[in-house]
């Protein structure tokens, strides 16, 4: 999308380095990150109308509002809100779909070239939407190990919370940079900074994934593999072309259930079950 160079002296509309220094000053430890999740978990569970459980069948648009306003309060501390409004974006947009199955979530940014006051001015516009079918496949039929952004989900609610951070830290890039890229360094030095996340990609489960795995392996089996010469024994955290298999080590990063992990990427033919 095209951007447009506002200069305009006082106008603190649009991306600046302001902005990218107000959101790279977040940084919360992992502790933090799960107390302030928990938190948003349990305000979902006793304020929405829809999630009355933490496998909801339900949801509606106005949960997404919901969970914007826990999260720009637990994590954000009210900066993402802030800057909508000084963009004249808020309330920005919060859409579920049916249609959308490669991704668990998608953000937006539009931006147009205006007259206000007589003089030139961008009118931004943001939006967020969640996949419903990724979201209702999940915890339906597969009872394994699901992970999105490296962290492990016990249930859809969980889910949900995951796929709506990766749109926040979109958002929050399109605020503070004009541009946003998961695949990028600076998304992920705010993921790790923000939510203590591990990687950029979600784990939940895709029609291709339904469709049953080549190999026999799917997510959160035993493995056993070798690697540099040794024999390891994980658990298949992610696969894509080639499988994420966790090898508890001291020496590793700390999940969420506590303990610390190694990641070794690992080719499918390469594994055997435990
Ligand atoms: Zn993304």
């Amino acid at each position: 999308m095209e951007e447009v160079e506002n200069t305009t002296a006082g106008d603190i509309s649009g991306p600046s380095t302001q902005r990218q220094a107000r959101l790279f000053a977040l940084l919360y430890s992992a502790d933090e990150v799960s107390e302030r999740n928990t938190r948003i978990y349990d305000e979902m569970l006793g304020q929405s109308p829809h999630i009355r459980q933490p496998n909801f069948t339900v949801i509606g648009t106005d949960d997404l509002q919901r969970l914007f306003g826990g999260y720009d309060r637990e994590f954000f501390r009210g900066r993402l809100a802030e800057m909508l409004h000084e963009d004249g974006a808020h309330p920005m947009g919060f859409r579920l779909s049916r249609r959308l199955t490669s991704a668990a979530g998608q953000t937006m940014r539009w931006t147009r070239p205006i007259q206000r006051g007589g003089k030139p001015a961008t009118e931004y516009r943001y939006e967020i939407t969640v996949s419903t079918t990724l979201l209702y496949n999940t915890f339906q039929h597969l009872e394994r190990r699901v992970t999105v952004g490296g962290l492990a989900c016990r249930d859809r609610l969980e889910a949900l919370q995951r796929i709506f951070e990766h749109e926040l830290l979109h958002l929050a890039e399109f605020l503070g940079w004009g541009k946003s890229n998961c695949r990028a360094g600076n998304f992920h030095a705010l993921s790790r900074r923000i939510f203590a996340h591990e990687g950029a990609y979600h784990d939940l489960v895709t029609p291709r994934e339904q469709a049953g795995v080549a190999f026999g392996i799917v997510v959160g089996d035993m493995v056993r593999f070798e690697f540099e010469g040794k024999q390891h024994v994980g658990r298949v955290n992610r696969i894509t072309r080639r499988a994420t298999v966790l090898v508890e080590d001291p020496a590793g990063r700390p999940y969420s259930d506590g303990r610390r992990y190694r990641t070794i990427y690992v080719p499918l033919p390469m594994l055997t079950k435990v």
